[in-house]
């Protein structure tokens, strides 16, 4: 599902959601699916917060914060769920609202910033990365008329510490979730009752 919010500064978010179910009830789940592992502990914070952005777009195009947020990992066969509330949403609009602030100082001053992380091995700029002793081509002199308009409408706010502020995400193992056992059942026995609807996602806490 395509879904796209723009905010109070002209900032426009917008991302792809894999899956979205919707309870009888009305209340929402998000499901992203990756196809590696399910990180440690200590980046799960990180790697919710793609999903918390989806949930931010849902709760200002459609009014309601969804109940839940399901990332499921194929690699390893678990998945991470996190019940987000109205404070985590407004959270994770201020870090938004803050990196967007952050590029657009980037692209006044020409001042952008390198990181080096476990992904520069994948990274086809390496050898002119300043991290790793290279030298960038210049900058182009023109800068996007969108990028610099926006500018004077964006507030500057401080990071705001989401990694470690927020409760951990709840860690599921597939073997007690009727959701994984009917995402599973092409491999293994087929089982009674699974599906995937809101009702089940509160009925096995065994994994945590
Ligand atoms: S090599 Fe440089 S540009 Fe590429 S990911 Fe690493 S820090 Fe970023």
């Amino acid at each position: 599902m395509h879904v796209a919010t723009e905010l109070d500064t002209g900032l426009t978010l917008h991302g792809y959601i894999d899956r979205v179910d919707e309870a009888p009830t009305g209340e929402l789940r998000i499901v992203d699916y990756k196809t590696g592992k399910s990180p440690g502990p200590l980046f799960e914070a990180k790697a919710m917060f793609q999903m918390k952005f989806y949930a931010l777009v849902v709760w200002r195009t459609r009014g309601v914060i969804p109940r839940m947020l399901q990332l499921v990992y194929l690699g390893n066969a678990e998945m991470l769920r996190y019940e987000p509330d109205e404070q985590d949403l407004l959270a994770t609009e201020r870090k938004v609202r803050a990196l967007w602030d952050a590029i657009t100082r980037a692209n006044e001053s020409g001042d952008w910033r390198p990181h080096r992380s476990a992904l520069c091995g994948w990274c086809d700029h390496k050898a002119l990365c300043p991290a790793w002793g290279g030298t960038p081509p210049p900058l182009p002199q023109s800068r996007p008329a969108d990028l610099t308009g926006a500018a004077g409408q964006t507030e500057t706010v401080p990071l705001p510490t989401l990694a470690r502020s927020s409760p951990p995400a709840l860690r599921v193992t597939p073997r007690c979730d009727p959701a994984w056992r009917d995402l599973r059942r092409g491999r293994h026995h087929r089982s009674r009752g699974g599906g995937l609807g809101g009702q089940h996602l509160s009925g096995c806490r065994g994994g945590t």
